[in-house]
């Protein structure tokens, strides 16, 4: 049995995860965060967003359960050296349906694996979100809804202008938003 695995079980006991489903899960993921990433698209979300990528998800139903083998792929995925982290998409992560659940795996995932990165977006903005227990475990929150008209292409990891992408332990230390920046080397000019 893996770290995960153990890790996850032992988180388990005495707490009852609440039902998600999640619409995919991906071990080659280059598009929502820096190196390559696992990514989960979980499914529900209320924002319903004019324009939105992936309006299948909205349905809290779409998909498939998230079970203990989901935990054992996810692990599996992660261990590979080659993987930077974890971008945990939607749908809506942090609507109170994921949430629970999403907080034992993310709390997991940093015991084991605590060189990884975790990104999360959300439609919610950092303010409304930043106390939430996931937020321990989070690097980096990509937040706030898609804006169809501040849709930008050329924006990296972020589909509106009006996202940030939010360093979360800077941002809770210093009581204050700290964007996130990418190696110099990699950072474009719309920063
Ligand atoms: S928050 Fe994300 S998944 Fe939800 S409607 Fe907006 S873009 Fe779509």
């Amino acid at each position: 049995m893996s770290g995960l695995m153990e890790c996850l079980i032992g988180c388990l006991i005495g707490w009852t995860v609440t039902g998600m489903n999640y619409a995919k899960l991906n071990g080659y993921d280059i598009a929502n965060g820096p190196g390559v990433r696992v990514s989960l698209f979980v499914s529900g979300c209320r924002h319903h967003c004019k324009g939105c990528f992936n309006p299948e998800t909205w349905d809290f139903d779409y998909g498939r359960v998230f079970t203990f083998d989901t935990y054992q792929r996810l692990d599996d995925l992660l261990s590979f050296e080659h993987i930077s982290g974890l971008s945990i998409l939607g749908g809506e992560p942090l609507e109170p349906e994921n949430n629970k659940t999403l907080t034992v795996v993310c709390k997991s995932i940093k015991e084991v694996y605590p060189e990884k990165t975790i990104w999360l977006y959300t439609g919610f903005t950092y303010e409304h979100v930043r106390d939430l227990p996931i937020m321990r475990y989070v690097d980096v929150l990509v937040d706030g809804p898609f804006i169809e008209s501040l849709k930008d292409i050329s924006l990296q990891f972020r589909g509106s202008s009006n996202q940030r992408i939010i360093d979360v332990k800077a941002s809770l230390e210093r009581g204050e938003v700290v964007l996130w920046s990418d190696d110099p080397v990699f950072e474009r000019r719309k920063w």
